[in-house]
Order: structure tokens, then C-alpha cells, then sequence
């Protein structure tokens, strides 16, 4: 799980990361609402805590802004108030649980998972493109035409799931190297090449139809061919 902290006090959000990184959760962190913004649009996050008051931004009009271009990453939002009107404001503005600070470490991981959680079960445990369904619980690949499946390695299916996600789109090479290794990695764009052509030849070898297109310049695409 990928989880990005929105948040303008330096030592809270490192305490976060440090107690979510305990967790097993890749955290990232940024300090401002705008660079939060423009991170979150990246769409690779799991969940956002987000921080109410916030330079450049303020947290509600981070929130408003990443809803208005679709982008469904649950948000947990914390304020320094307590009080009802804020709370009431971050729910309208499409936020999926409220925090007040102080808090304790086990409510924020409780809430955490519980807001991770409920996104899971809304969303439809299998992802689909034209014959290609992926099933994201087994971590799964099969070919309604022709029956077969065969199971994808975890970065085939991180990388997998996210084009499925975003379907009908392209997604850059950028976009991939940030979701499976992290922002901070080192990893160069040739490793999410390796990987676009295992789960291409993962894809073609249970028959389906679909590929993952190269897009010259950009990125890469999903595409059925007839
Ligand atoms: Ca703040």
C-alpha cells in the first residue's frame, strides 16, 4: 500500500511515516498543498492523509481538486480543530474519515485501514479490458475467450492493475516507474520496460486479444486487437 501524507509540520510527518513504514506501507510525504496536489493527481496512492491547514493550499481545496478530476484515492483528513463544521466540510467535499489532532498511532491505523478497506469492497474484485479480466484478490490473469489464466509476479500485477485502472488512457512511463518502485527510487525507465514485456508476454500467452501498447513518446496504452 502506497500512502501519501499531506502535511506542512516536518516532525508529525515524519513521526507518520516512520509508525506507517512499521506498517509495511511505501509512504511518501509532501509539505504543501500544492506539491499534494500535484502528487496526488498522479493517481498511484492507495490513500492520502491529508492536513487541513496547509501552505499554497489549504486541505479542503486539495481535496475539492484531486474529486474534480476523478481521481477516487480515499482521503483521511486531519485538522488541528475539532471543530463539527470542519469535519462536516471535509465530508461534503468528498473526504472518507476525519482525524483531529492529537490522535493515537493505533485510531490512525485503525482508520487507515478502514478507509482503505471499504474502497476495496466497493470496487469490483476483477479488473477487465476487452477478454482480459484481471482478479485482483488471486492476482490473477485470464482470457474469457479461451478459458486460461496464469498468475502475474507482483510487479506485473501492480503494473497490471494500474493500466486497468486507467483504461482508455495512456500512462507514461513515469507513472509506472512511480507506482511500483516509489518516488525516491532510483529505478530507470528501462525496468518498467522489463516489466511491460513479461505481463505482455503473460497476456499473449493465455490467448487474449489485448496488448499493451507502446505509444511512442508517452507511454503505454491498452489496446484489443480485433
Ligand atoms: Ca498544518
Amino acid at each position: 500500500m502506497r500512502v501519501l501524507i499531506i502535511e506542512d509540520e516536518y516532525s508529525l510527518a515524519d513521526v507518520l511515516r516512520a509508525i506507517l513504514k512499521k506498517e509495511n506501507y511505501t509512504v511518501d510525504i509532501s509539505t504543501d498543498g500544492q506539491d499534494g496536489l500535484y502528487q496526488a493527481l498522479t493517481g498511484i496512492y492507495d490513500a492520502i492523509i491529508l492536513d487541513v491547514m496547509l501552505p499554497e493550499m489549504n486541505g479542503f481545496e486539495v481535496l475539492e481538486a484531486i474529486r474534480k478530476e476523478g481521481i477516487k484515492t480515499p482521503v483521511l483528513m486531519l485538522t488541528a480543530k475539532s471543530e463539527l463544521d470542519d469535519k462536516v466540510k471535509g465530508l461534503d467535499y468528498g473526504a472518507d474519515d476525519y482525524m483531529t489532532k492529537p490522535f493515537q498511532t493505533k485510531e490512525l491505523l485503525a482508520r487507515l485501514r478502514a478507509v482503505t478497506r471499504r474502497k476495496g469492497e466497493i470496487e469490483n474484485n476483477i479488473l477487465d479490458f476487452g477478454d482480459l479480466q484481471l482478479n485482483t484478490n488471486l492476482g490473477e490473469i485470464s482470457c474469457t475467450a479461451t478459458g486460461k489464466s496464469m498468475k502475474l509476479g507482483a510487479k506485473e500485477f501492480q503494473l497490471l492493475e494500474f493500466m486497468l485502472k486507467h483504461k482508455n488512457q495512456i500512462v507514461t512511463k513515469e507513472q509506472i516507474v512511480e507506482k511500483l518502485w516509489g518516488l525516491e527510487s532510483d529505478s530507470e525507465y528501462n525496468n518498467a520496460e522489463v516489466y511491460v514485456s513479461f505481463t505482455r508476454k503473460k497476456i499473449k500467452f493465455i490467448g487474449s486479444k489485448v496488448t499493451i501498447k507502446a505509444v511512442r513518446g508517452l507511454g503505454y496504452t491498452l489496446e484489443e486487437n480485433k
